[in-house]
């Protein structure tokens, strides 16, 4: 007799680990650890989603039309050409098992997303990491690991963990040097953050040729995080691949009618990305007063440089004290850094204060 074993492929992976969120001791801790949005949820969606609950009963539409409608409305794109899902890590998987098996080859940065790598492994794919400039994503880099067995390249822009951005010169460099054969994934979770003028989430590559896919999320600047909802933006193959491979009920009743509400929200957009904006610099500010050196971030978090793996973990140890839960990301290569959300003015105030202290102390 021997126990049931999963396949191989699944002990290569470390399971993802998400911000923490509970602090001994305190009741109600500060969490900055999962980029979650400064507001909460936008009321209309936390209206919408009560009103859809009286009708949970009723499977949801597997297709996600209304909703794909009212992105595409939102965003100026063909809904035909729009996939939902629930959360946009889901539609990364799914689209990594649809595309990359065994023998392939998923290309990535070195600091880039862990889910890529965790659904490249489960697909028996080879994980390829491209080393970066600055903390920055570096084109060359992951051009020079392209192999004729390479199905896909995974990129997210603005990047997380680092919050670092690729200037649209360069994402479409690096499109116009990839063979045709293999996709590219952007990852846009951070684009209703970014301010910068030569940006492009993704839409004008998608439109461009049939081989560029853009993810989206509610996660971040939308707050709906826990309600699981994602979407991308795909030329029609990859749009039927994904209604093949899609579970038959990928995104639930109440998070697309909150996602739908989310979007109507007036002003939602424009008032979190001034916000970011302006809280993320004053942030930087006191930071770098403190003497504490950050990577430059175009998305709702920053990356804190503490020197050392045992400063970091210090600075962290610290946050905690006064209730406050960063991000660690040693398993992003990054042993020596804290990744800390933008929260509100009184959040950010908060965390200023403590690592302004950690750092005379
Ligand atoms: C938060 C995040 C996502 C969003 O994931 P969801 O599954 O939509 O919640 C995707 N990519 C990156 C880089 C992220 O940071």
């Amino acid at each position: 007799m021997s126990a049931p074993a999963a396949r191989a492929e699944v002990f290569s992976i470390a399971s993802y680990v998400g911000g923490e969120s509970k602090l001994p001791g305190f009741e109600e801790p500060l969490k900055l650890s999962a980029n979650e949005g400064a507001f909460g949820p936008p009321p209309g969606a936390i209206a919408a989603a009560a009103a859809a609950a009286a009708t949970m009963h009723r499977y949801p539409d597997g297709g996600s039309q209304a909703l794909c409608e009212a992105i595409g409305a939102r965003f100026a794109l063909n809904p035909a050409q729009i996939i939902c899902g629930n959360g946009s890590g889901e539609i990364l998987i799914l689209l990594i098992q649809a595309y990359c098996g065994a023998g392939s080859e998923l290309i990535m940065s070195a600091h880039g997303f862990s889910i890529y790598e965790i659904a490249a492994k489960l697909a028996g794919c080879t994980v390829k990491k491209a080393p970066e400039t600055n903390l920055t994503t570096d084109v060359d880099a992951l051009l020079a690991l392209v192999t004729p067995q390479t199905r896909m390249l995974c990129i997210a822009n603005p990047n997380n963990p680092t919050g670092t951005l690729l200037p649209q010169a360069e994402m479409l460099r690096l499109r116009a040097a990839l063979p045709e054969h293999v996709l590219l994934i952007i990852d846009a979770a951070y684009a209703e953050y970014v301010e910068a003028a030569d940006y492009d989430p993704g839409v004008a590559l998608v439109d461009a040729g049939e081989n560029t896919v853009m993810t989206r999320t509610f996660s971040k600047m939308f707050g709906m995080g826990g309600t699981r909802l994602g979407w991308a933006y795909a030329p029609p193959a990859v749009v039927d691949v994904y209604n093949r491979v899609r579970p038959p009920f990928p995104v639930n009743a109440l998070a697309a009618a909150a996602g739908m509400a989310a979007l109507a929200e007036p002003g939602w957009v424009e008032r979190g990305r001034a916000h970011n904006t302006a809280a993320r610099r004053r942030l930087v500010e006191r930071l770098t007063q403190a003497g504490l050196s950050v990577v430059p971030s175009e998305a709702n978090f920053i990356l804190v440089n503490f020197a050392t793996a045992a400063r970091a973990i210090a600075a962290d140890e610290f946050l905690k004290s006064r209730g406050i839960i960063a991000r660690r990301v040693a398993s992003y290569g990054l042993p020596e850094f804290l990744r800390i959300t933008i929260g509100t003015d009184e959040d950010c105030n908060r965390a200023a204060a403590a690592l302004t202290d950690f750092a005379h102390g």
